[in-house]
């Protein structure tokens, strides 16, 4: 069967080492160092799911998830948040940012990554993407629901 793909926005080389060590065997996977170059070439390295750092240089990783779900090409893949700020309420406003799934960083338990990778995959298998209707949404608190464009206020 053909290797899926993953893609990793992580500034941090030390960790996108750690990612690659834990991935290699299983999966292809694409590096980008911030969130522009993963905007870039996301698109033509058309991954099956992407693991994103929050916190990135210039452009965090919430805000790299608002142009991913209003691209076309990628709004439908499974985005796993990474994250060092492991603080209560974290899980909770990532997973309403949109995110499918929340694993902190540092990553302790491999097992728990691999899990999620799966998981998110086999769903994503299961449903072949359909063509999500833009929507127009003006209040704030529906900004993060996937397909929901955001109105630009004139
Ligand atoms: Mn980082």
């Amino acid at each position: 069967m053909k290797r899926m793909k993953i893609g990793v926005v992580e500034d941090n080389e030390d960790n996108r080492l750690l990612l690659h060590a834990f991935l290699d065997e299983l999966y292809k996977v694409v590096d980008f160092e911030d969130g522009p170059a993963a905007l870039d070439g996301l698109p033509a390295a058309s991954p099956d799911l992407i693991l994103l750092d929050i916190s990135l240089p210039g452009m965090d990783g919430v805000e790299v998830l608002e142009q991913i779900r209003l691209d076309g090409r990628l709004r439908h893949l499974p985005v796993i948040a990474l994250t060092a700020h492991a603080m209560s309420g974290d899980r909770e406003r990532l997973l309403a940012a949109g995110f499918d799934e929340y694993i902190s960083k540092p990553i302790v338990d491999e097992g728990v990554l691999l899990e999620a990778i799966a998981r998110l995959l086999d769903r994503k298998r299961g449903t072949p993407p359909v063509a999500v209707p833009a929507r127009t949404c003006v209040e704030p608190a529906k900004k993060a629901e996937a397909g929901c464009r955001v109105a630009v206020a004139s």
